[in-house]
């Protein structure tokens, strides 16, 4: 299930193949439920219902192609869990979209969503289909043709998409757009992640990187750090890596290296970020205004108090987590670290910050989004970043007291903060009928 394929627009999902060495991305989050529920004193048949997803829908694309002929794909909508309020997470176009990886998937958004305390479920979905071969009126179609196909179950209330790998704004225009006609009004809270020329947020699009450096600085903060006395190297410079790093540069840190698919820059006396283009902005130009080039792997090695992985899914893996010298691993990307990987980072103690609560600022702003468009009233951006500095900071004291008080790891912190909100939420509930 691994890719390695680029993607046009960086959301956490984006260029992450959230699996690891030998798992699919299902295994891995099913062996991340198991392990969060021994740390608590759960009901078991709450576990056994967050194994599986509540509803899995598939269905077939048919689209014409632009020399007239017609192809057929497979799209999915796994919703995992609505215990704490509708579906939400992302579309990917990939050709590795599977019914299997959605599921996962849309576990891990549930899990997000309640680290976050956001009043939603998670879901994911897509089509498996390369959107590199195809025209942006192809992909217009078959967007339009998607949401046509899944517009019973999704809805404002119900289940609401957002970018993900190999789709972005526009997609969620044409999403939006397909859906407000046939419901015969204007519905712009049926998705997120749009442009805001049409109910999209401010903000938006910066906001995972910017809930990566917001947490960077939370963790140089609790490690008696400080940030102006801090290295980072940030792998991947699409909106991530790019956002993350200009705000830590903005903050007084030193950016030392970033890095795009062609290699990475290098300048142990800190980079100037704002003068190397993203990836939106200028598309694999990173090593081009280096003076020094080095290899993404060799960035990962660096002796950095902070690294962040903001591209590819699996970077660190059992082969070179020994070679990590980093003190602080922030995963920007959605699944960086394979399970060998982190266990071998856990042995050596070097923090990792794990990417439901790093990369969540996405998800939170699609909420910002979602009330701005149910309630018919637009924030400025100034409210949205000092609204998810908020809530990046509740989530941070949440996972803090009970890294202390258990003494467990950031990332088993995290998914215990997450995991007794959803049980509790099913227990209050109770089962139906
Ligand atoms: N695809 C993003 C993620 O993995 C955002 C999902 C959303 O905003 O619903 O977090």
């Amino acid at each position: 299930m691994a890719s390695k394929s680029k993607s046009t627009h960086n959301e956490p999902g984006d260029e992450a193949a959230e699996s690891t060495e030998s798992e699919s991305a299902l295994e891995t989050a099913r062996r991340q439920l198991y392990h969060a529920a021994s740390h608590l004193d759960l009901d078991s048949s709450i576990v056994e219902r967050l194994k599986h997803p509540k509803k899995v829908h598939e269905v077939t694309v048919p689209i014409e192609r632009d020399d007239g002929t017609v192809e057929v794909f497979t799209g999915y909508r796994a919703q995992h869990d609505s215990v704490r309020g509708p579906f939400k997470g992302g579309l990917r176009f990939h050709p590795a979209v599977s019914r299997d990886e959605c599921v996962g998937l849309g576990m891990w958004m549930t899990w997000k969503c309640a680290v976050m305390d956001l009043p939603f479920g998670g879901a994911k979905g897509g089509i498996a289909v390369n959107p590199k071969e195809l025209s942006s009126a192809e992909k217009e179609r078959l967007t339009r043709r998607f949401a046509q196909e899944i517009r019973d179950v999704i809805g404002p209330n119900q289940d609401i998409p957002a970018p993900d790998m190999g789709t972005d704004p526009q997609t969620m225009a044409w999403l939006m757009d397909a859906y407000s006609m046939q419901e015969g009004e204007t519905t712009p809270g049926v998705v997120t992640g749009k442009p805001p020329v049409v109910g999209g947020s401010e903000g938006r699009e910066e906001a995972p990187g910017r809930s990566v450096a917001i947490v960077t600085q939370l963790v140089c903060e609790y490690y008696d750090r400080d940030l102006k006395e801090t290295t980072v190297a940030v792998q991947g410079y699409g909106s991530v890596g790019a956002n993350a790093a200009r705000l830590l540069d903005d903050w007084g840190a030193t950016i030392v290296a970033i890095s795009d698919v062609n290699g990475a820059m290098y300048e142990p006396e800190g980079i100037d970020t704002s003068s190397v283009p993203s990836h939106d902005e200028e598309p694999e130009a990173v090593t081009k205004y280096a003076d020094t080039v080095i290899s993404n792997d060799k960035l990962l090695t660096l002796d950095v108090d902070v690294l962040i992985p903001a591209a590819l899914g699996n970077v660190i893996t059992k082969e070179n987590a020994k070679t990590i010298t980093a003190d602080f691993v922030v995963e920007g990307a959605n699944g960086p670290i394979t399970s060998t990987g982190d266990s071998i980072l856990v042995e050596r103690d070097i923090a990792v910050i794990p990417d439901i609560l790093a990369n969540a600022g996405g998800v939170t702003v699609s909420y910002f989004e979602w009330l701005q468009d149910i309630n018919r009233r637009k924030w400025s951006l100034e409210r949205v970043n000092d609204e998810l500095e908020t809530e990046m900071e509740a989530a941070w004291d949440a996972v803090r007291s009970e890294f202390e008080q258990r003494d467990v790891t950031w990332r088993e912190a995290a998914y215990i903060v997450a995991l007794s909100r959803i049980a509790e939420a099913h227990e209050t509930r109770g089962l139906w009928p």
